[in-house]
């Protein structure tokens, strides 16, 4: 399915989706392989508030897109459950025939009960679009909630939709959505009031601009007629010029550091002997009684090895040295949102052997995966302190 995904097959690439979002058999190492050949997508997230025309925006986007021969994924996110989002569903309809007659793939993802949350869900699904040779990902989300301020987030570039006749709504929309745009267009922009919008958004940029920086462009479009979808992509296409090169498996796996190795020994007095030749040495000793363990901390760089020494043969350790001597019990990655990888894991089926995020030595949260879900070592996933 993978070889089929990478051609650009629309089949394989659905059934790819379905797998990683519902998290079936499979999921994970189709979700590796993905992100290990996705390389060259340009996430584009559209926001703005319900009403502002985004779908026939992106509808003219991807057209304008599709005609220079790229190749295009769209991503709808929706507030509502797929099956009570009328008016959503109306413009998908729509959308639909973009798809038939160009190639270019549209995914509506309901933001309401995706597995380990939307967030990590639509990453994942970007991932396998992108693994599918596409290089451009549209994602459309309604800019009204944190999830889906954090959704136009993940995207290289952010585009927010606004429209005139939002009244004081332009006010309250500037907390969460003035800040993460990389560009804003005034849509509906033959309408009256068109140029008062324009003149708000730069009005707000100059009032808060010391500390955000260069002004961030305002486009108009007439996304019904194509009026300024020219010179939207254009600018579009010069910020991606400029953007620093994307690589989907170096960002997502920036939040992770190898923390520790763990290595299971008899005796750490005799043990250290061993690493202290090599040049290391014991910074802290523990025991933590709980876990019948005596532990020391080498560090090794950024990492540290921790030598494990059993209380009692009958322990985890104890168990772990008659069944196969001294050596490599476990490793463990630190992240930065253990509570958020702890549902995400979850959410995808992998087997855990905790049934939830502890607080360990030194006022550290921890977890384990269990060896069969990760290629037989025991992982274990580091969080910061409580
Ligand atoms: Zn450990």
């Amino acid at each position: 399915m993978i070889e089929r995904l990478r051609n650009g097959d629309l089949r394989a690439l659905a059934r790819a989706i379905s797998i990683v979002e519902n998290g079936a058999s499979g999921a994970m190492k189709l979700l590796a392989e993905c992100k290990w050949s996705a390389g060259k997508a340009m996430k584009i997230g559209i926001t703005g508030p319900p009403g502002a025309g985004k779908s026939t925006l992106i509808d003219q986007m991807a057209r304008w897109l599709h005609r220079r021969g790229e190749k295009v994924g769209i991503i709808a996110v929706d507030p509502s459950s797929p099956y009570t989002g009328g008016a959503l569903l109306g413009d998908r309809i729509r959308m639909q025939e973009l798809t038939a007659d160009s190639g270019v793939y549209i995914r509506s993802m309901a933001s309401r009960g995706a597995v380990g949350g939307i967030t990590p869900a639509v990453q994942d699904v970007c991932d396998v679009i992108a693994a599918s040779g596409r290089e451009w990902i549209l994602i459309e989300t309604v800019g009204v909630g944190q999830d889906e301020v954090k959704i136009a987030s993940l995207a290289d570039l952010t585009v927010v939709v606004l429209v005139p006749g939002l009244g004081d709504d332009i006010q309250s929309l500037k907390a969460g959505l003035m800040e993460i745009a990389d560009l804003f267009v005034v849509n509906k922009s033959d309408c009256d009031g068109a140029a008062r919008v324009v003149a708000e958004i730069l009005a707000v940029q100059e009032l808060s601009g010391a500390k955000r920086g260069p002004i961030v462009p305002v486009l108009e479009t007439v996304a019904t007629t194509g009026t300024g979808i020219a010179d939207l992509m254009g600018e579009i296409v010069r910020q991606r010029q400029h953007a620093p090169k994307h690589s989907p498996h170096i960002s997502c796996a920036k939040d992770l550091k190898l923390d520790h190795l763990g290595i299971a020994v008899k005796s750490i007095a005799d043990s250290r002997k061993l690493y202290e030749v090599l040049g290391l040495a014991v910074l802290h000793e523990e025991t933590i009684e709980h876990e019948q363990v005596h532990t020391a901390m080498l560090p090794v760089g950024e990492s540290r090895l921790e030598l494990l020494q059993p209380l009692k043969e009958d322990s985890v350790i104890g168990r772990f040295l008659q069944k196969r001597g001294e050596g490599l019990h476990h490793i463990a990655i630190k992240v930065t949102d253990i509570d958020r990888m702890f549902a995400t894991l979850r959410g995808k089926g992998v087997r855990l052997v905790s049934d939830k995020v502890r607080v360990g030595a030194g006022g550290h949260k921890y977890f384990f995966v269990h060896p069969s879900s990760a290629g037989g070592v025991l992982i274990e996933i580091v969080g910061e302190k409580e």
